[in-house]
C-alpha cells in the first residue's frame, strides 16, 4: 500500500517562498493498493493528481472527508471526470447529503463548466449501515468527524498493513462531541500510518476552540494512546511557514520520543510518498 500527498493545506490553498518546502494545495492523497486507486479529498492537489493519472485506466474510488470548500474546490479540474472510459465511485459518510453533493459547485455563475459536461461514469457508492465497505481486499471502516457540518475519518486495512486519514477533527471539542477520545483510540488502534489534522498548537487554543481542528499536542497523545506506528501532521494551516512548521515538528518528535518511542512522526509534503508494508 502506497500512499502519496497532493494537497497537504487546510482552509485555503497558498503560494509564497515561505510555504514551498511542504506545499500550498489543499487536501488531496492518493492510495494505491492491490491494483486500486484510492483518492481522499479533493482539494486542489487532486488538480495535478488528475494529470499523472491521465493514461492509467484504472477505477478511481473518490472519498470525501466532507464538502467544506478546501476539500472539494480541485475536482472541477480532475481530468479523469471528462474521460468518457473513466468510472469514478464517490463515498462519504456520517454527512447529511450523498457525496454527488460536490458537483453543486459546477454551476453558473461559480463555474463556467456545468456537471452535464461530465463524461466519465460516476457512482455513488453506498457505505453499509455500520460505516464499512471492502473494496477487493482492503477493508474500510469509518468514524464520524467532531468538526461543524460533520465529517467521516476512514481506515483502510489491509493484509500488507493499515492506513488512516482523520483530518478536520477536534479531538476535545467544546460542545457537540460525535466521537469521544476512547472511540478515536480504539478507532485507530495500532494502525502503522496515521495521517491526522494538526492544524493548531497549545497558544491558540483559546481563539479557534470550536472550529473543529485539534492541537497537536492532543494529536500527539492520540498517536501514543492508540499505539500508532507512524504519525504524519497534515492539514497545515495556511499561515503557518516552512520554518513553522519543522519547529512544530521538532517539538513534536521530543516529545513522542519519550512518551511512544518506537512512531515516527512526519510533516505531510507535497508528492511524499509513504510505503506501508
Ligand atoms: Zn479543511
Ligand atoms: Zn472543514
Amino acid at each position: 500500500m502506497k500512499i502519496t500527498f497532493y494537497g497537504v493545506r487546510g482552509s485555503i490553498p497558498v503560494s509564497s517562498k515561505e510555504t514551498q518546502k511542504y506545499g500550498g494545495n489543499t487536501s488531496c492523497l492518493l492510495l494505491e493498493a492491490d491494483d486500486k486507486i484510492l483518492i481522499f479529498d479533493a482539494g486542489t492537489g487532486i488538480r495535478q493528481l488528475g494529470e499523472d493519472l491521465i493514461n492509467d485506466e484504472r477505477d478511481i474510488y473518490l472519498f470525501f472527508s466532507h464538502y467544506h470548500w478546501d476539500h472539494i474546490q480541485g475536482l472541477p479540474f480532475f481530468k479523469p471526470l471528462y474521460n468518457p472510459k473513466r468510472t469514478i465511485y464517490l463515498l462519504s459518510h456520517y454527512l447529511a447529503d450523498d457525496a454527488s453533493t460536490v458537483f453543486k459547485q459546477m454551476v453558473s455563475p461559480y463555474f463556467p463548466v456545468t456537471q452535464d459536461k461530465i463524461q466519465a461514469q460516476v457512482t455513488v457508492l453506498p457505505l453499509q449501515n455500520n460505516g464499512r465497505l471492502n473494496i477487493g481486499s482492503l477493508n474500510i471502516s469509518t468514524c464520524a468527524l467532531n468538526h461543524p457540518d460533520g465529517g467521516t475519518a476512514y481506515r483502510i486495512d489491509t493484509d500488507e498493513g493499515s492506513f488512516a486519514y482523520v483530518t478536520d477533527s477536534e479531538l476535545l471539542p467544546p460542545k457537540t462531541v460525535s466521537t469521544t477520545w476512547e472511540q478515536w483510540v480504539r478507532f485507530l488502534q495500532n494502525v502503522d500510518l496515521l495521517v491526522h489534522d494538526a492544524m493548531y498548537i497549545d497558544e491558540e487554543l483559546s481563539h479557534i476552540h470550536g472550529w473543529g481542528h485539534p492541537l497537536v499536542s492532543q494529536v500527539q497523545r492520540l498517536a501514543r494512546d492508540a499505539n500508532v506506528a507512524k504519525l504524519v501532521l497534515f492539514h497545515h494551516d495556511p499561515k503557518r511557514t516552512d520554518k513553522q512548521l519543522e519547529a512544530i515538528l521538532a517539538n513534536t518528535q521530543q516529545w513522542i520520543k519519550k512518551q511512544h518511542p518506537r512512531c515516527k512522526v512526519t510533516l505531510a509534503k507535497e508528492k511524499d510518498s509513504y510505503q506501508v508494508t
